[in-house]
């Protein structure tokens, strides 16, 4: 009790802030095989990563998913979209549209478990594919590609990352051009 415990407390804290940084950069320093390999054998690290990644998002003046959110809601509810890296599910709670929701662990029962770099989709079958703060594994290409085949001519990605995560933006762009992606808004 007293002062030792709030001390505890404290520590306790800051150990779970910096499990949740080195996970983080595990996920985006791995494929998104190991990612899936990595929560697998330790579902308690799953838990760790979304306790600090709410906490850390609940910090930033804005969070990406609500932008996501009021993208769709300007757009008819009838889009079909796909949320790679879904977390806790808040696209799917916030709009109308009909959402297939893809991640490693099912915080939510409205989860499809799965690796998003090969979702249970068929080909041309969505509008809208999201990656809300989701766009983590070295095996970039292959995640996109998947992105690609599961939506339809003309569709929309939308892509939501942290400006430092990219070493270079103007290449990362041109390569999503190579995959059939034209930028339509930065
Ligand atoms: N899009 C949500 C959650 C972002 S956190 C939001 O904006 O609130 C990133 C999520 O991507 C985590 O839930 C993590 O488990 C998931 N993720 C990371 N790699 C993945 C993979 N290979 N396949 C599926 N989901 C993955």
């Amino acid at each position: 009790g007293g002062r030792s415990g709030a001390l505890r407390v404290r520590m306790e804290e800051r150990l779970l802030s910096a499990r949740f940084r080195y996970i983080n950069q595990q996920l985006y320093t791995c494929s998104s095989q190991e990612a899936a390999r990595l929560f697998r054998s330790d579902p308690d690290a799953f838990h760790i990563y979304h306790r600090g990644f709410a906490r850390q998002v609940g910090r930033w003046p804005e969070n990406p998913v609500q932008r996501v959110v009021r993208y769709l809601r300007q757009r008819p509810a009838s889009l079909v979209v796909a949320d790679f890296g879904c977390g806790d599910c808040t696209l799917a709670s916030s709009v109308r549209n009909k959402v297939h929701c893809f991640d490693l662990v099912a915080l939510s029962p409205r989860v499809t478990v799965c690796d998003m770099a090969k979702v249970p989709l068929g080909a041309e079958s969505v509008d809208v594919a999201v990656f809300c703060l989701a766009l983590m594994g070295t095996n970039l290409q292959e995640i996109l590609e998947e992105a690609n085949r599961v939506l339809k001519q003309g569709g929309t990605l939308l892509l939501a990352e942290v400006a430092s995560r990219f070493v270079d933006l103007r290449a990362f762009l041109s390569a999503l051009a190579r995959l059939g992606f034209r930028c339509v808004s930065k």
